[in-house]
């Protein structure tokens, strides 16, 4: 068993992410026993337990396994927080969630990404995770307040209506920049009526784009 794992893609990935700050076993745990092939076209799934990202339909992207661990990591997470995930697209991310976390609520603006994501997670018997279609630049007034909130699409800037449904002391991990090639991932921590922000990585996501789209 350990040597079949040893010779495989997904033993030298999950080499990879140790020797790149991934240090979280809970993190490498889920990433090991979650098959990311069952999240792309039939086409890449010999690529999927590459470190790179790949695309889905809508034109958008699953992230590059590395980013998702670091989002994953920084949002220092147990099994008693809920969390709201900006961005569905494959589903990936929120699978990984929901391991590590109590409840999972994620948005997406594409109705079929939201309804491709929901099949899955529910044919893998996953009950702890909520879908919505919408703008989730507004967050998810309802379910608010989250304990963590986690952005898979880059933000011009920090969108206030997120930080707004953080619980005090609550982080929020999400890329921040003014374009495509200049993107900081951000680690803030809402401290009262204030915020405190880390920089963490440089990265490449696609846009936030404001209003919810029925394709
Ligand atoms: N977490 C995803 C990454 C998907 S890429 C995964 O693991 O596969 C980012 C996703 O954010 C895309 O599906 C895109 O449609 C979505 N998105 C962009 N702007 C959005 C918005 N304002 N509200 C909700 N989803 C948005």
């Amino acid at each position: 068993m350990f040597e079949k794992l040893k010779k495989s893609k997904k033993f030298d990935l999950l080499m990879d992410l140790k020797k790149n700050g991934i240090f979280d076993k809970s993190v490498l745990n889920a990433i090991e026993i979650i098959d990311r092939s069952l999240f792309v076209d039939e086409n890449l799934k010999q690529k999927s337990n590459l470190n790179i990202a790949l695309p889905i339909d809508c034109g958008q992207t699953i992230s590059q396994p590395l980013v998702v661990a670091h989002m994953t990591q920084s949002l220092n997470l147990n099994n008693k927080l809920r969390v709201l995930e900006v961005g569905t697209g494959s589903g990936y991310q929120s699978l990984i969630l929901s391991k590590l976390s109590r409840f999972v609520y994620t948005v997406e603006r594409y109705s079929s990404l939201k309804k491709k994501a929901e099949m899955l997670l529910k044919e893998l018997g996953v009950k702890n995770v909520f879908f919505k279609h919408a703008d989730g630049g507004l967050g998810w007034n309802e379910q608010s307040p989250f304990d963590r909130i986690i952005v898979t699409a880059n933000a011009p800037e920090i969108p206030n209506k997120l930080v707004e449904q953080l619980v005090n002391d609550g982080i929020m991990i999400i890329p921040v920049g003014d374009d495509y090639n200049q993107q900081i991932l951000k680690k803030v921590v809402k401290k009262g009526n204030k915020i405190l922000v880390e920089n963490l990585m440089q990265v490449r996501f696609v846009p936030l784009i404001e209003g919810k789209l029925n394709k």
